[in-house]
């Protein structure tokens, strides 16, 4: 008994940065995949953000859009209210300055200023220490399955922006992650680290749905994978239309986003959707991927009810995943 679907599609395009989470069984096969990030941002226009942020580089100005963003309403704050809300020495140099940060960041009205929701992402952002704290991370033993050597024993560590779950007996990069100053805030190493990947989840999801959890802007999703590859390896990228970020994973990882999988592992009470990446690993290990002459890959959840997902590589979407799923259920006779 099984359910089959045809699920997503891509160009045959090869994406070089990624972190290989699982594979099919076999030997280890990692051939065109460096090993980067599963999270990468490429391709925004730094001279714009350049000049965005040198308008920042100045206390006044922060402190600035720190006291409108205080104000909870919307209501515009008069020139006079905000002058006396922050450290200025004089009024001209005041006044210099907000009129820097009009624009961007803030917004004039009839009656005063407001922050606009630029001015107000900025503002969080130093707030949660994104640009001047360091996450404090212990190194922490994990238990996963090494895609690579099949090991089961790997070690989380921290170094400039990315914990790096690494395996113990081969050396080589299980699970990379974006780790931020608010990922450790009030949390332990393995608190932070779960964290961490709950929020790279959760930013998959919205891109195979077509949106980008960084800008809200189009996400168009590809299914990458490479005929020679044994086994097989399918990937799928997202690429932000409006931000540049991309995100690519194995499609095994896209399909824990299923509803199908998701009901599945239910069943046998595992909430996928919240069980850390590392965690699932080992499952993951036991799907099934391959690729026909056509570029159609089929993925195979063994089970007692086999779930069957197809995956055409030669076309790219712009909705959602499970939008796009076509259901083939087995007859009931
Ligand atoms: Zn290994
Ligand atoms: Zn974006």
């Amino acid at each position: 008994m099984y359910r089959e679907d045809n699920i997503l599609s891509g160009t045959s395009r090869y994406c070089s940065r990624v972190v290989m989470l699982t594979r099919t069984r076999g030997e280890p096969h990692r051939k065109h995949f460096d090993n980067v990030p599963l999270l990468s941002t490429v391709g925004q226009d730094i001279s714009d953000a350049e000049d965005a942020f040198s308008v920042l580089a100045n206390d006044l100005r922060v402190q600035i859009l720190e006291a409108l963003a205080d104000e909870s309403g919307q209501d515009p704050v008069s020139f006079t209210d905000l002058y006396e809300a922050v450290d200025g020495q004089n009024t001209s140099q005041f006044s210099y300055h907000l009129t820097e940060l009009t624009g961007r960041y803030v917004q004039q009205t009839s009656t005063g200023y407001v922050i606009s929701d630029t001015g107000r992402r900025i503002i969080q952002s130093v707030t949660a220490g994104e640009y001047t704290l360091h996450p404090d991370f212990e190194p922490i033993d994990i238990s996963t399955h090494c895609p690579f050597c099949n090991g089961t024993s790997a070690e989380a560590t921290y170094n400039g922006q990315l914990a790096t779950i690494a395996c113990l007996s081969c050396g080589e990069t299980v699970l990379r992650y974006d780790l931020r100053p608010g990922h450790t805030a009030d949390r332990n190493s393995v608190q932070a680290l779960k964290a961490a990947d709950r929020q790279m989840r959760a930013e998959v999801s919205s891109a195979l749905d077509g949106v980008c959890q960084r800008c809200g802007g189009s996400m168009v999703v590809e299914f990458l994978t490479e005929s020679e590859a044994e086994p097989a390896v399918v990937l799928v990228v997202c690429d932000c239309q409006q931000c540049g970020t991309r995100l690519s994973a194995p499609v095994e990882m896209a399909l824990l986003h299923h509803p199908e999988v998701i009901s599945r592992y239910w069943g046998e009470s595992v909430n996928v959707t919240t069980t850390p990446t590392w965690e699932l690993l080992p499952e993951l290990f036991d799907w099934n991927v391959e690729v026909d002459e056509s570029g159609v890959a089929t993925v195979v959840i063994p089970g007692r009810e086999q779930l069957r997902f197809r995956v055409r590589c030669d076309e790219q979407v712009q909705t959602s995943l499970t939008d796009t799923v076509s259901r083939e259920r087995p007859s009931s006779r």
